[in-house]
This record gives structure tokens, C-alpha cells and sequence, in this order.
């Protein structure tokens, strides 16, 4: 019996874990694909309190590795569900059953698609949604870039190191990404923007070789010649599967409230996959001790043996 089961190891997960185990109860983190979470793909991260700079994916594993050294036990598995049996929550996986008294789901979000021709088919010959992982791959070429937010500005800065030319495309003139990276990106000789514009097509027969965009102001199409296209156009939450044990709103977040209790007692929802208005790495790792803090009173009222 574990008195919390995390489900999701991205930074709130891994903070929860860090919390529950801070906090001497038995906890699990249960993760479907890399431990790490979003940030991982980030370059760069110049915003989280007290660390000037630091790469996503040195955070995150710094995370992990203080997650463990606590004794937070981990687990690589797809979680399929929840079944609720009162005081006590059992989550399913593929392979196996975690009796739990707490749960906390941090299940994050995914990638959105643009949803455009040929996106899904040239996914991994020339579409990407990770710049981190797959700019290499693009040295010496043209790419562009499709997203006006802090990972489309992130990922184009980090593309102006390696490719010939960066195309950064946004549906609107202004970006809602940080001011701060806007700015170092208008003085690099490599980058165009191409602002009110959308990709209609991704053209290419083996890889991508090039987009049609169309120029909403003009309503004329051009095409331009690229090898890889990066769509960084936000993310959406993947909360199906808990849909009927905790609410969910209309955009799939998992509703919760200030100590992050969903709608089903000694369930949590921590980090990007529930309601909130900002999605920031602070914010998830906020989440991450509230619910744990919760999760741990919630695990005692109803019956944890603490260590
Ligand atoms: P985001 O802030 O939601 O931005 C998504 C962008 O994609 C927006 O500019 C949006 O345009 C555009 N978009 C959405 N759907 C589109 C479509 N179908 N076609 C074309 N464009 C589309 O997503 P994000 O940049 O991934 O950031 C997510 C969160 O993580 C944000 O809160 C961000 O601040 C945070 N973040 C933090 C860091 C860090 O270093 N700490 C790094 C990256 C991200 P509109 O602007 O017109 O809506």
C-alpha cells in the first residue's frame, strides 16, 4: 500500500514525490514515456526562482535524482485507470495494480498539432515538436518554426544556432511568448518572421521540403522551402481516462480546487493538467508540494503508517 501514487513524472509529479517522501509517507511515481516532463524540450530555462540559467533537461533530472534519493520509488508504466474503493484508490496500469490512499494525477499535457496535410505522415522526416531533441538534425538548413509562445521563441533562438536560416511563422502580429527572447531574436541575422500567417499545407513527398503558409491580411498563399518545420502551437491536457472518477472542464483540464482536491476525495490533480490560468515550471512545482501536503493529510486522516 502506498500512501500516495503519483501519476506522471514531470516537474509537478516529481515535486509531489519530493514532498511525500519530505514528509515520511510511501510514495510512488508512475510514468508512462521519459521521467522529466515538458521541460525537458526546454533549451533554456532563465525563470524559475534562485536558478539564473539552467537546461530543462538538467532541472529535471536534478529532480529526479532528489525525488530518489528521498526513497520516491519509480515506475515506468501506462497507467490505464482508477478504481475507487473508498479510503482506498487503486490505480491500473498494463502490467499491474497500486493500491494507493492518496493519488495525485500529474499527467501534464501533450503536444497540439496544426492538423494541416501531410503533418501527421512527415512527422519524423522533417516535423517535430522538439527542437531540443531534433535541431541537430537540421544543421546548415532552412526550418521554420510555427507558434507565437515561449517555446516557439525558445525553440527558434535555439535553431538560429545551428540552422541557415529560421522562419519563425505566427498567426498574429504580436507574440504572446516572453518580450525578453522576442527582443535577442530580432538582432540575429538568420531569423525572418513571418507574422499573420498560417501554415495551409506541409509540403513534401519522403521529408518535408517546403510549406505553403497563407498570409491572412493579404489572403494571398507563397510557399516557402524549408527542411523541418517545429510546431510548438501549445499543448492540450490528456486526461481521458480519469474522466469518470474526476471532473473534468470543457477543454479536458482536470477541475481542482486551492489545495488541488478534485472532485473524487484523495484524488489531486498538481501542474498543467488542471484548471488554472498560468502553466509555468514554478507553477507546477507549486502544485506539486500543495497537493502532496494535502495528499499526506488526507493519507494520515484515513489511516497512512507513517515511516
Ligand atoms: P502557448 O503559450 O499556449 O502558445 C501557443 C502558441 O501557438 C500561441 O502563440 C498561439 O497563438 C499559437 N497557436 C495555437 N494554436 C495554433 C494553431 N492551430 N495554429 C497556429 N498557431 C497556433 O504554448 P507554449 O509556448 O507551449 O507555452 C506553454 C506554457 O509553458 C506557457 O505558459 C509558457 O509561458 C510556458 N513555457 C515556459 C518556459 C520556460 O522557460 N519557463 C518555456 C516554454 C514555455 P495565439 O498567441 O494567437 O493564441
Amino acid at each position: 500500500m502506498y500512501d500516495i501514487g503519483i501519476i506522471g513524472g514531470g516537474t509537478a509529479g516529481m515535486t509531489a514525490a519530493v514532498y511525500g517522501q519530505r514528509a515520511g509517507k510511501r510514495t510512488v511515481i508512475i510514468e508512462g514515456g521519459t521521467f522529466g516532463g515538458q521541460i525537458t524540450s526546454s533549451p533554456k530555462v532563465e525563470n524559475y526562482p534562485g536558478i539564473a540559467s539552467v537546461s530543462g533537461s538538467e532541472f529535471s533530472m536534478n529532480l529526479l535524482d532528489q525525488a530518489m534519493k528521498l526513497g520516491a520509488e519509480t515506475e515506468t508504466e501506462r497507467v490505464t485507470g482508477i478504481r475507487d474503493e473508498g479510503t482506498v484508490k487503486v490505480i491500473e496500469t498494463t502490467g499491474r495494480e497500486y493500491p494507493c490512499r492518496s493519488v495525485i494525477l500529474a499527467t501534464g499535457v501533450t503536444h497540439r498539432h496544426l492538423g494541416v496535410p501531410n503533418e501527421e505522415r512527415l512527422t519524423g522526416a522533417g516535423v517535430s515538436y522538439c527542437a531540443t531533441c531534433d535541431g541537430a538534425f537540421f544543421r546548415g538548413r532552412d526550418v521554420a518554426v510555427v507558434g507565437g509562445g515561449s517555446t516557439a521563441l525558445q525553440d527558434a533562438e535555439f535553431l538560429c544556432n545551428y540552422c541557415r536560416k529560421v522562419y519563425l511563422i505566427h498567426r498574429r502580429d504580436e507574440f504572446r511568448g516572453e518580450e525578453s527572447i522576442v527582443k535577442r531574436l530580432r538582432e540575429k541575422e538568420n531569423i525572418e518572421f513571418v507574422l499573420s500567417a498560417v501554415v495551409k499545407e506541409i509540403v513534401g513527398d519522403m521529408a518535408v521540403e517546403g510549406l505553403v503558409l497563407h498570409h491572412k491580411k493579404t489572403g494571398e498563399d507563397s510557399r516557402i522551402d524549408v527542411a523541418g518545420v517545429f510546431i510548438a502551437v501549445g499543448q492540450i491536457p490528456q486526461n481521458e481516462i480519469f474522466a469518470d472518477i474526476v471532473k473534468l472542464d470543457e477543454s479536458g483540464f482536470i477541475l481542482a480546487a486551492e489545495d488541488c482536491m478534485t472532485s473524487c476525495p484523495g484524488i489531486f490533480a498538481a501542474g498543467d493538467c488542471r484548471t488554472k490560468e498560468v502553466r509555468q515550471l514554478t507553477t507546477a512545482a507549486a502544485d506539486g508540494a500543495v497537493a502532496a501536503l494535502a495528499a499526506c493529510r488526507y493519507a494520515a486522516e484515513n489511516g497512512s503508517q507513517s515511516k
